[in-house]
């Protein structure tokens, strides 16, 4: 989920927070130097992954979402989180294949 803005209003969306595995290098994480992602939030992915608890397995839905989904949600972590989530802008790919796994528009108003 970004903030950017786009055709689609994240804030009432959250598909891509619930549909991908979200993950990102273990080294974003808070526990170790310059890492942001509350380490308890995420679980380990291999050797050098983690990804948001939540996201590891279908159906996803990461644990620092809030709201319901096609409605009204938000990132509990939003300055915190990963580069990931960062990277997803409104409109891309992975947005539309999002947002079209939860029955929503692909198109924008
Ligand atoms: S799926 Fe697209 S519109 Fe929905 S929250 Fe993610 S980036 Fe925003
Ligand atoms: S950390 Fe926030 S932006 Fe990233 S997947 Fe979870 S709820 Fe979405």
């Amino acid at each position: 989920m970004s903030e950017h803005a786009g055709s689609f209003d994240c804030q009432a969306c959250g598909a891509c927070c619930a549909y991908f595995r979200v993950s990102f290098h273990w080294s974003e994480a808070d526990d170790g130097p310059g890492g942001t992602v509350p380490v308890a939030l995420t679980e380990p992915v291999g050797l050098h992954l983690r990804c948001m608890k939540g996201t590891g397995a279908r159906p996803a839905r990461c644990v620092a979402l809030s709201g319901t989904v096609g409605q009204q949600v938000g990132c509990t972590i939003y300055p915190l989180r990963s580069s990931s989530c960062q990277e997803l802008a409104p409109g891309d790919p992975k947005c539309l294949q999002a947002r079209a796994h939860h029955g929503l528009p692909i198109q924008p108003d």
